[in-house]
């Protein structure tokens, strides 16, 4: 699934801007790189990437695409969705929402914040630990690979 032209515009946009905040060189290789995975709703893998990557720059080595990721998921450009099966995969989608993960396929599907309750904490966190964010995944089976969970409208 392809982003729309004006939801890709807008996150390249961002990436520009918070690049030059935290003082990373915008190369061409990094534009191409991050464009790929902004380009996409499919939370793809590090190898799926160096795959669309190599296209534009056959020259490319994975090691360069996992530096860049590195560096992309450190300056907080990009973020790694947990899976239950440990694969890495990436999502550029920086507004904040949470997952559904289908466990036969491995499709990822954002789904808003507002689609789930707030999460409240019932125990006292230890001392000194302050929650910044947190993320929901649900995990079950999307309608091609059923028989599922079916969301309850
Ligand atoms: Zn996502």
């Amino acid at each position: 699934m392809m982003m729309n032209q004006q939801t890709l515009d807008l996150r390249m946009k961002a990436f520009r801007s918070r690049c030059a905040e935290r003082g990373l060189a915008m190369t061409h290789q990094r534009w191409v790189i991050y464009r790929i995975m902004a380009g996409t709703a499919q939370h793809p893998t590090p190898e799926e990437t160096f795959a669309q990557v190599r296209k534009e720059i056959p020259s490319i080595s994975l090691a360069t695409i996992y530096k860049n990721i590195k560096t992309f998921l450190d300056a907080g450009l990009l973020r790694e969705v947990s899976t239950p099966d440990q694969t890495m995969r990436l999502d550029a989608n920086l507004e904040s929402h949470h997952h559904l993960i289908c466990a036969s396929c491995g499709k990822i599907l954002d789904i808003p914040e507002d689609s789930v309750v707030p999460v409240h904490l019932k125990k006292p966190l230890p001392k000194g630990f302050r929650v910044e964010s947190y993320n929901v995944s649900f995990l079950g089976f999307c309608g091609q690979c059923g028989p599922g969970v079916q969301a309850s409208t």
